[in-house]
């Protein structure tokens, strides 16, 4: 769809996440002969980056099928420095829907003013998402991100007020949409026109929508002042008990748990798992003294194939120390600790 002996009308910087919206905010834009280059931002907890039908997406095969560019860009501490501390709130759980869009727009208008570029363009939709896009967190997200002027919402833009490249004539308002709400009709007959045709189902959002891992951050956040990407990962797998204030373990739930959790193991963790037996690996976090590992030992033995003997061997592995411990299977509950949900 680029034209590359065609003089360029314009040069937009679209944020992309491989999604069906803004590949079509993309693509309106390619049809009207400019230039696009887009971004699709990575964070630590998936990824939903410029609409909802997305959550991580690949955006390389469109990128390669339209001829246009992508630029990968974790945005890394600044995105857990918001979901830690969100000035606009968060939404139904840990997710900060309007600072993160303020923030990947942010990154994206530096990345304009960097790259000459002319204005800014995402998928996004009014009405289409309860907390991000109404109208008011629209024009909220426009303020914050300095982009007055300079944020075209090609989907939308015809409920919208003009923007710069619209009054200047760079960009035909006439050809682009005014599609509101949750429907999502009007785009897939754009996808049918555009010949966009593998591009994946809504999905509900990154990891922060998600009631459990919601959970288990909330409870690392209140219990830890510095967090590292190790944490964070490590809320994806396992079940998540904690012991008391200053210690909790991560417990495998099947092999690839297993793996995943081996694989974030840290020197100053310790590690327990049944002997001999089929059992999951766990991880205990925090000042572990012989109190908790023991504790410890009795949910992992519980979770293990000899969870119905009344003495299992389970082997503790501390720093380069390893040792063995007999202990009677218990709940979290009996062990005196609690689930964290
Ligand atoms: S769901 Fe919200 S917080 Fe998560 S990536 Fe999307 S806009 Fe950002």
């Amino acid at each position: 769809m680029n034209c590359p002996t065609e003089e360029k009308r314009g040069h937009a910087i679209a944020l992309f996440s491989g999604g069906l919206d803004s590949a079509l905010a993309i693509l309106l834009m390619l049809k009207q002969n400019i230039k696009v280059t887009a971004i699709t931002f990575m964070t630590h907890f998936g990824c939903d980056l410029g609409d909802r039908s997305s959550c991580g997406s690949n955006p390389y095969p469109a990128a390669e099928k339209f001829g246009f560019n992508v630029k990968l860009m974790h945005l890394g501490q600044k995105f857990v420095d918001i979901v830690r501390n969100p000035r606009f709130g968060y939404g139904k759980n840990m997710n900060p829907c309007t600072d993160c869009r303020i923030l990947m727009l942010n990154e994206a208008r530096e990345f304009m003013e960097m790259s000459g570029a002319d204005f800014v363009v995402t998928g996004e939709v009014m009405g289409q998402r309860p907390m991000s896009q109404l109208k008011d967190k629209l024009n909220l997200t426009i303020k914050h991100s300095n982009l007055k002027g300079r944020l075209l919402r090609p989907l939308s833009a015809k409920l919208l007020p003009p923007t710069e490249p619209e009054l200047s004539g760079m960009v035909d308002r006439d050809q682009l949409e005014a599609i509101s709400g949750r429907s999502r009709k009007r785009q897939m007959q754009l996808a049918e026109e555009f010949g966009l045709d593998d591009y994946p189902s809504p999905a509900s959002g990154c990891l922060l929508t998600d009631a459990a891992y919601s959970g288990r951050l909330r409870d690392l956040l209140a219990h830890s002042e510095c967090i590292n990407f190790n944490d964070l990962n490590l809320l994806r797998v396992g079940r998540h008990f904690r012991l008391d204030e200053q210690t909790r373990i991560i417990v495998g739930r099947d092999e690839s748990d297993n793996r995943k959790i081996e694989s974030y193991w840290r020197p100053e963790f310790v590690c327990l798992e049944a002997a001999d037996v089929g059992s999951p690996i766990t991880l205990l976090i925090g000042e572990a003294g012989d109190d908790t590992i023991e504790k410890a030992a009795m949910v992992t033995a519980r979770y293990s194939a000899a969870r119905k003997e009344s003495q299992v061997e389970v082997l503790v592995s501390q720093g380069d120390a390893e040792r063995k411990i007999v202990v009677s299977p218990a709940t979290i509950e009996e062990a005196g600790g609690e689930r964290i949900e």
